[in-house]
């Protein structure tokens, strides 16, 4: 099956960002003086239980290899970050007629799109951003059988993919460099740990270099009571929250 794609440059995807970036990404958007955030979400995963993930489950793999463990209470979790470009809007590099202003040195996410980045996930048009015209018959094909047509694309998407999880260990140690200890529940929505650019740069040379032993007292944040009742009921820390500021969540904060 193949999907055909050109892009309109409608700069559609150049707005409201939320750019997943590698350490080494992180640290040129961050020197340029623009906020990465740190999105974090979890899994419990207890170690009795399936701890290598399910052989047979590309997700679960994926899960596995871009994540580090961790204990919130008694109840052994692992642990996603990501270092996320935010930005409401349209992005500082996004020239008036459209085109990137920071061609040469964009990240690979921006470099792929509308490619899908996880492994496991298969790419629907309907879900981009792309308008109707930039899909159809007659323009270049952009995916083959669920792979990228073009070798480049599917080059800079696999050196995307092998990032996340190189970087598992360095941002292992950025959070406990920055003694930043929530997660929100995976499916649920993603703690946001916001970070002025200085300070991450400063925090990510220290982890660089290695990070304080102590283990973190993780919790667990979110904006459902229900939820909060549950993780008590298993001795699992966890804060209430309203959506928004520090917590973006994928549920209306009900119980
Ligand atoms: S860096 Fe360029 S391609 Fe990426 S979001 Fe900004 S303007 Fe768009
Ligand atoms: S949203 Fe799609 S068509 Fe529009 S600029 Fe981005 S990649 Fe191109």
């Amino acid at each position: 099956m193949e999907i055909s794609f050109e892009c309109t440059q409608c700069g559609r995807c150049c707005h409201d960002l939320r750019l997943t970036l590698s350490v080494a990404e992180a640290r040129v958007w961050a020197g340029r003086g623009h906020w990465v955030d740190l999105l974090v979400e979890g899994w419990p995963w207890p170690e009795t239980y399936n701890a290598d993930g399910d052989p047979d489950d590309p997700a679960s793999q994926w899960r596995l290899a871009t994540s580090f463990p961790v204990t919130v209470g008694d109840v052994p979790f692992r642990v996603n970050v990501r270092l996320v470009a935010r930005h409401e809007g349209a992005c500082p590099y996004l020239l008036p007629d459209m085109r990137c202003g920071n061609y040469d040195a964009r990240p690979r996410i921006c470099r792929i799109y509308p490619l899908e980045s996880r492994p496991f996930e298969a790419m629907v048009p309907a879900r981009r951003l792309c308008p109707p015209e930039a899909w159809g018959e007659g323009l270049p094909v952009l995916e083959r059988d669920g792979l990228a047509a073009d070798p480049q694309a599917a080059s800079i998407l696999a050196a995307h993919r092998a990032a996340m999880i190189e970087d598992v260990a360095v941002k292992e140690r950025l959070v406990r460099v920055m003694g930043w200890a929530e997660t929100a529940m995976a499916g649920e929505g993603l703690a946001v740990c916001e970070v002025a650019p200085a300070v991450l740069l400063e925090a990510l040379d220290v982890a660089e270099r290695g990070a304080p032993e102590a283990p973190l007292a993780w919790r667990i944040v979110t904006n459902r009571e229900s939820t909060r009742a549950m993780l008590a009921d298993l001795d699992c820390p966890a804060r209430l929250v309203a959506a928004g500021y520090g917590f973006l969540g994928s549920f209306s904060d009900l119980g």
